[in-house]
């Protein structure tokens, strides 16, 4: 583990079982931070997360929460403030797709993924945002996507969702400024995840049209930057939205 500027901070990570939201744990766990690994349904890479973390030399443990829920958000952020005694970077990364055209969407589509994704985000934000005022420093990293700034056929909900976040990160990065509290929010492209590689090729062929780079990105691609927004370097950086996606968002 080298030292950085924030290391022996503590930082809870959702959705750290998998994807970007490991990765960016396992980046901030190399910059010295303890970490919190939230999950919902996969104990075992969640475990897994934390084991590679504690290797790393840092303080880590899982912890279960269905971010949709109000109440396992307020546990979650309970049990973490009890063992590590703050929470200083929050990385609001769970997120889930429920694709279908607007026309044959249902309502549990829309709701599910609204609530997990932009709810979940709010739950959790409010939740540890106190301790952070009253400390005058942290970091609240969102994860947002180039959907949620181009929009996508078949993606109405999770489009909505995710543009809601980048509206939500700029709304509360004004709020808490004057505490020392950066709010930002990095919009992955296309990155090999679980969900991407389920794709059908004729699919995955289509949307490289889209990347000027050509290729997907991977999951260090976005965790390096939630790294770099958790540290002190990224101090004078509030309100913003890094796109980490080949260039499709040009
Ligand atoms: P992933 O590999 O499918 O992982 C999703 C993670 O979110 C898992 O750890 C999952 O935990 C967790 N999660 C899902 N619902 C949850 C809930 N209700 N409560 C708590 N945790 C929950 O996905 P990913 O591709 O890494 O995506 C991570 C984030 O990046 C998402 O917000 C996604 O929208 C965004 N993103 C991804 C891409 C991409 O190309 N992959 C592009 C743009 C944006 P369990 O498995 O334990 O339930």
């Amino acid at each position: 583990m080298g030292k950085s500027d924030i290391s022996g901070r503590f930082a809870l990570v959702t959705g750290a079982s998998k994807g970007i939201g490991k990765a960016s744990a396992l980046k901030l766990g190399e910059q010295g931070v303890n970490v919190a690994v939230n999950y919902n349904s996969s104990k075992s890479e969640a475990e897994d997360t934390a084991t590679q973390l504690t290797d790393l030399g840092v303080e880590a443990f899982i912890v279960k929460a269905d971010v949709s829920s109000l109440d396992e958000v307020s546990n979650m952020v309970d049990d973490v403030t009890d063992r590590f005694g703050q929470i200083d970077i929050l990385v609001n990364n769970a997120g889930i797709i429920s694709d279908s055209l607007l026309i044959r969407m249902s309502d549990e589509a829309w709701d599910d993924v609204i609530t997990t994704n932009l709810n979940g985000t709010f739950y959790c934000t409010r939740a540890v945002l106190r301790g952070m005022i009253r400390r005058r420093w942290g970091r609240i990293i969102n994860i947002g996507s180039v959907v949620g700034i181009r929009g996508n056929i078949g993606q109405v909900n999770y489009s909505a969702s995710k543009a809601g976040i980048i509206g939500f990160t700029k709304a509360l990065a004004k709020e808490v400024a004057s505490r020392n509290i950066t709010v930002n929010t990095v919009t992955p492209g296309y990155i090999n995840t679980d969900t991407v590689d389920v794709l059908p090729q004729a699919t995955k062929d289509r949307i490289m049209t889209w990347i000027p780079q050509g290729h997907f990105g991977e999951v260090d691609d976005v965790a390096y930057m939630v790294a770099f927004i958790a540290s002190e370097k990224a101090r004078y950086m509030t309100g913003q939205v890094v796109s980490i996606d080949g260039g499709m968002a040009i």
